[in-house]
Parts: C-alpha cells; sequence; structure tokens
C-alpha cells in the first residue's frame, strides 16, 4: 500500500461521473426507504439530500460528501454505504452525498463558477451553500457530524475532530480501524496544524475566523461535535474509499 506518485500540485487520479454515482446513491436509497430530498439552488443545480429514521432511533447524525470536485472516493465511499445500507438502528441519519455536483466534471476543488464552498458557510455567497444552510436549519440538532474528504498531499489518512463542548470521545478508535486498510499520516503537521499521528484537534474559534468550512457551520448551529476525514488521494481508489468507509463505520459504532 503505497503512494502512487501520481499527484503534482493537485490531484491527478481517476475521476468519476458524478451522476452515475448520485444515479447510484439515489437507486440504492429508494430500495432502502430512505426519504429523498432534491434542495434546488438558485442557478438551478439540484443537490440530492436523504434521510432515515428508525422507529427506536435516539441518535442522530448528519454526513456529507462531494463538496470538493477533486475528491472522488468521498462521494463514492457514500455511495458504498448507502449501498451497503449497514446502519445502527439507533440512529436518525441525514445525508448530502455530493454538495459540489458542477466540481466533480472539471476535476476541480471548486464549483464550476470558481468558488470554494468549503469556505462559503459564513457569508453564503454561493447558491449550493444557501441552499444547503437553508435546509440544514431546518433539521434538529445533531450528536454529530461527519464530513468526508481527500487530501492530494497526504501520506495516509487523518482527520479533524472539532469539539465544543467537554464531551469524552474515542478518536483513536477510528485510526485503529483505519489502519487495517490504509496508512495513517503521521507527519507531526499538516496544512499548519500539529497533527498528533492521524488526528488533528483544531485549537480555533471560528467566530474569529472569516472564512468557514461546514463544519464550523454545523459547530456553530447544529452540534458540539464534528470530524473532518480526508483520505490520502495519492493512493489507489480502493484504498481511499475503504479507508473513509471505515471511518465512518467506526465513528457510527
Ligand atoms: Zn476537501
Amino acid at each position: 500500500m503505497n503512494p502512487r506518485g501520481l499527484n503534482d500540485g493537485c490531484y491527478r487520479g481517476e475521476t468519476i461521473v458524478i451522476e452515475d454515482v448520485l444515479d447510484d446513491c439515489l437507486t440504492a436509497a429508494q430500495a432502502h426507504g430512505w426519504t429523498i430530498n432534491w434542495l434546488e439552488t438558485e442557478n438551478n443545480i439540484r443537490l440530492l439530500a436523504l434521510h432515515r429514521a428508525p422507529a427506536s432511533a435516539h441518535r442522530k447524525i448528519y454526513l456529507s460528501s462531494g463538496i470538493h470536485g477533486d475528491e472522488p472516493a468521498a462521494p463514492l465511499a457514500m455511495c458504498r454505504l448507502i449501498t451497503e445500507n449497514v446502519w445502527p438502528e439507533d440512529t436518525a441519519l441525514w445525508i448530502s452525498p455530493c454538495l459540489n455536483p458542477t466540481g466533480f466534471p472539471a476535476n476541480t476543488r471548486e464549483n464550476a463558477a470558481g468558488d470554494d464552498l468549503n469556505r462559503d458557510y459564513k457569508h453564503l455567497n454561493t447558491p449550493e451553500i444557501r441552499a444547503h444552510t437553508q435546509w440544514l436549519q431546518t433539521l434538529p440538532d445533531m450528536d454529530f457530524t461527519i464530513q468526508l474528504h481527500e487530501d492530494w498531499e497526504a501520506k495516509g489518512f487523518y482527520f479533524y475532530e472539532l469539539k465544543m463542548g467537554d464531551q469524552p470521545t474515542e478518536p483513536r478508535r477510528v485510526l485503529e480501524a483505519v489502519k487495517t486498510v490504509c496508512p495513517i499520516d503521521e507527519s507531526t503537521e499538516i496544512d499548519g496544524r500539529k497533527n498528533d499521528r492521524g488526528l488533528i484537534v483544531p485549537e480555533l474559534d471560528p467566530r474569529l475566523r472569516e472564512l468557514w468550512p461546514e463544519a464550523f457551520w454545523l459547530v456553530m448551529n447544529k452540534t458540539q461535535l464534528s470530524y473532518t476525514c480526508e483520505a490520502p488521494s495519492d493512493f489507489q481508489m480502493q484504498v481511499r474509499t475503504e479507508a473513509l468507509v471505515r471511518a465512518v463505520r467506526s465513528l457510527l459504532d
């Protein structure tokens, strides 16, 4: 399990046809009885939103993927989770499988208009994020949230735990689960933040930051706890997808 050495200044691995991945998500979601929602943006983009709530559910969890169009393993992993349909029976789920459908055809982090949607959750300048946050506002508070991403520079899997309260958590469990299928990035620093063997716990106050990723909006509006998972996109697609699937399953356990 080694990096392929394809990425060079950006992601250069294989791409996906996002419509096909979303068709697969939709087909599986319908087959498994999910409630389907299409969020309409002002510029006529449709964002798929899914919901399931078993009668026995006492936890609420929100998941998202596909906000960066050059991170294909994220929607692929989400599609696999929806298709396999193995979820804890005590959990109500809300899922946004692809927040940036116009970014994938061009394999760009940004949407077709050139905006990084994952920096727009404070100012809400883009139609996609306005529609998304309008929908999120209608949801109840979540026990925690999970955002799936990839990092073209990463040497292995790592993830962020953004915790606003002092509830006990067991983030190392996730790394133990992922480690069996994908290397962990052991760099001491990633994007200027201290990386503790795959775990980054940012010491930051969203209120003091000018550009908000989705995770900031979530911890300011809907939850006390948010996980952003980053797969290393220079590895084989199967390794990256499996890493994200394992991370989600471990977080939901
Ligand atoms: Zn990303």
